[in-house]
C-alpha cells in the first residue's frame, strides 16, 4: 500500500452516502485521511454526508459504479459499499442490483488496479442464503436459491467475491473481503424497510409492527459503529488474510424477541400484526466470529439493548424535523419503488 508523503492516505468510498458508508467516511475522515465518496443516491440521501461537504479533505462523487469511473488522484484504497441491501430495495430493480455488484465491482476493480490500491468488499452473510449450517462459519459454501428473488442479491454479491479472489490469485489488486450480518443504526433511512428501522418508526408512530411469518426466525444484529472498527481493521490487516472474513454480533433474536424488546423500549400504542414471510427469507442467521478474532483481534462490543436505545433516540429526533428525501418524479423502477415505500403504497 502507498503511503502519501504526509502520512495521509486518500480512501475512495463508493456506497459513502448511504447508512455504513457515511459512518465509515466520517471514522476515516477523523483518523486523518481524505476521503472520495462516491454514490448515486439511489437508497440513501445527501442529508448523511451533508456535514461533511465543507470538510478539505472530503469529496463527493455522484455516480453509479455500473458506469465505468476514472480517477487520476493517486488512491490507497478503496471500500466498495455500493449496493442496495435492504430486501425491498435491492428487489426494486433486480437487474440493476445484479449489474451494482457484478459491473460496479469490476469498474472499481479496474480502479483499484490501475492506482494499485488495496480493496474491500462488502460481501453479506446473504452468500449463505437460508443456511443449513449454524452458526455460519466462513468455509460454509451456503444454500442459495440461484433463481429466488432475493438472488440478485445473494448471486450478486457471490459473484463479486469471485471476481475478488480471482483478482487476487493473479495478483492484480490486493482484495480483501468482509460479510457483513444484520448492522443497524442512526442514518438508516426511515422508509428502508430492514427490520430494526421499521420496527423503531413504527413503534414511534403508533403503527402496527409488522412480523412477517410466525416470527420465529433469527437473526443477529451489529451495531454499525462495531461493523466499520472491523472493516477498518480487515482493510488495513497486514498481510491480507487471503480468505472472506465475517463480521456481526453473534447474540441471536428472534424476530418477535426484537419486537418486544421495541414495545418494551418505547412509548407506543402499537401492536403486532403478521404479514405473509418474503420467499426464501432466512429462517435463522447467526456468525461465528473466530476468524475475525483471530485475525483482526475484532469484537463487538454494543449489545442489541445499547444500540436499539441509541435507534430509537435517532428516529424519535430525525422523524419529525427531517424533510422528506424521496424524489419528487421516479426515474427509475427503483425509485418509483422507493417512492411508494416513503408513501405507504
Ligand atoms: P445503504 O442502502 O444505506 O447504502 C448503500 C449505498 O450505495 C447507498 O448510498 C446507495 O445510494 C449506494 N448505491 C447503490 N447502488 C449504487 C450504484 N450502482 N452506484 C453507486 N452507488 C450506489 O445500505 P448499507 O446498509 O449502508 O449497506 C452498505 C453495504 O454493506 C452494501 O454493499 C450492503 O450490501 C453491505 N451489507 C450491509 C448489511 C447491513 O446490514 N447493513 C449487511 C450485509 C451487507
Ligand atoms: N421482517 C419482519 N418485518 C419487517 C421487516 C422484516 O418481520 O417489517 C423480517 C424479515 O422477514 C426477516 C427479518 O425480519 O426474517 C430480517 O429482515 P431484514 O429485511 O432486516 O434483513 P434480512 O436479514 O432478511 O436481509
Amino acid at each position: 500500500m502507498l503511503e502519501r508523503r504526509d502520512g495521509k492516505k486518500t480512501i475512495l468510498v463508493a456506497g459513502g452516502a448511504g447508512f455504513v458508508g457515511s459512518h465509515l467516511c466520517d471514522t476515516l475522515l477523523a483518523a486523518g485521511h481524505r476521503v472520495i465518496a462516491v454514490d448515486s443516491f439511489l437508497t440513501s440521501s445527501r442529508v448523511n454526508v451533508q456535514p461533511l461537504e465543507n470538510h478539505p479533505d472530503f469529496q463527493l462523487i455522484e455516480h453509479d459504479i455500473c458506469g465505468a469511473l476514472d480517477i487520476e488522484t493517486p488512491i490507497d484504497q478503496i471500500y466498495n459499499l455500493a449496493c442496495p441491501a435492504s430486501p425491498p430495495q435491492y428487489r426494486a430493480d433486480p437487474m440493476h442490483t445484479m449489474m451494482t455488484s457484478v459491473v460496479g465491482t469490476a469498474n472499481l476493480l479496474a480502479l483499484a488496479e490501475k492506482h494499485g490500491a488495496s480493496f474491500l468488499q462488502a460481501s453479506t452473510s446473504e452468500v449463505y442464503g437460508d443456511p443449513e449450517q449454524h452458526p455460519q462459519r466462513e468455509d460454509y459454501w451456503g444454500h442459495v436459491n440461484c433463481t429466488g428473488p432475493r438472488a440478485c442479491y445473494d448471486e450478486g454479491k457471490r459473484a463479486a467475491e469471485a471476481m475478488c479472489f480471482d483478482m487476487l490469485r493473479l495478483g492484480r489488486v490486493d482484495a480483501r473481503i468482509v460479510r457483513i450480518f444484520n448492522t443497524y443504526g442512526p442514518r438508516m433511512q426511515p422508509n428502508d424497510g430492514r427490520i430494526i428501522s421499521n420496527l423503531v418508526v413504527q413503534a414511534l408512530r403508533h403503527q402496527p409492527l409488522t412480523i412477517y411469518g410466525n416470527g420465529e426466525q433469527t437473526r443477529s444484529f451489529c451495531f454499525v459503529s462495531d461493523l466499520v472498527r472491523g472493516l477498518i481493521a480487515l482493510m488495513t490487516v497486514d498481510p491480507n488474510p487471503g480468505v472472506p472474513v465475517n463480521i456481526g454480533n453473534p447474540g441471536e433474536f428472534t424476530i418477535l424477541e426484537l419486537a418486544d424488546m421495541v414495545l418494551s423500549m418505547t412509548p407506543t400504542r402499537s401492536q403486532i400484526v403478521h404479514r405473509p414471510l418474503p420467499k426464501d427469507d432466512p429462517q435463522r442467521r447467526r456468525p461465528d466470529i473466530s476468524r475475525a478474532k483471530e485475525l483482526l483481534g475484532w469484537e463487538p462490543t454494543v449489545p442489541l439493548s445499547e444500540g436499539l436505545a441509541e435507534m430509537i433516540d435517532y428516529f424519535a429526533r430525525t422523524l419529525s424535523e427531517r424533510p422528506s428525501t424521496a424524489p419528487r418524479r421516479a426515474k427509475t423502477p427503483a425509485e418509483a419503488a422507493r417512492l411508494a415505500l416513503e408513501l405507504g403504497a
